[in-house]
């Protein structure tokens, strides 16, 4: 019995290590039927081995009405990509070519969500970035900044 508390003090010691010292992995972001993204910055750790977004639309209109997606730019990038991924059109999701953006997701409608995983080595601590929603017209308002810490 002894033993046995031991162990699981142990083991309880272990999880509250690991919750404290817990990698900033996976974010989460709602995009609407007002044409907003619930947050304007998200952060992530730059030891991620792999970053996971979702995007939710909690909104109830049609994609091809109010659709959302989620793209992450290089700041210094992320006019001419904006710009290329509205040029895109729908067929491709609005998004551009690769080399414009570090990743994006699909367009979603109301109700969907959509999750993509980014190799941690495509962003750098301390780089500059930057999210926005390319479906035309949305940027000015959806986006925000993405943080490597
Ligand atoms: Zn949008």
């Amino acid at each position: 019995m002894k033993l046995f508390v031991k162990a699981l003090c142990l083991a309880t010691a272990g999880f509250s290590a690991n919750l404290a010292f817990a990698e900033n992995c996976k974010v989460e972001i709602e995009g609407n039927d007002q044409m907003k993204f619930n947050k304007t910055e998200l952060t992530v750790d730059s030891s991620c081995k792999e970053i996971e977004v979702t995007l939710k639309h909690t909104g109830k209109f049609n994609k091809t009405i109010m659709g959302h997606n989620w793209v992450l730019f290089e700041t210094k990038s992320s006019e001419a990509g904006i710009k290329a991924a509205e040029k895109a059109g729908a067929a491709k999701d609005y998004l551009p070519d690769a080399k414009l953006m570090v990743a994006g997701t699909k367009v979603i409608g109301g109700g969907e969500s959509v999750t993509i995983k980014i190799p941690g080595k495509s962003v750098k601590k301390g780089g500059d970035y930057i999210f926005a929603c390319t479906f035309p017209g949305h940027s000015s308002l959806m986006k925000g900044k993405f943080i490597v810490k």
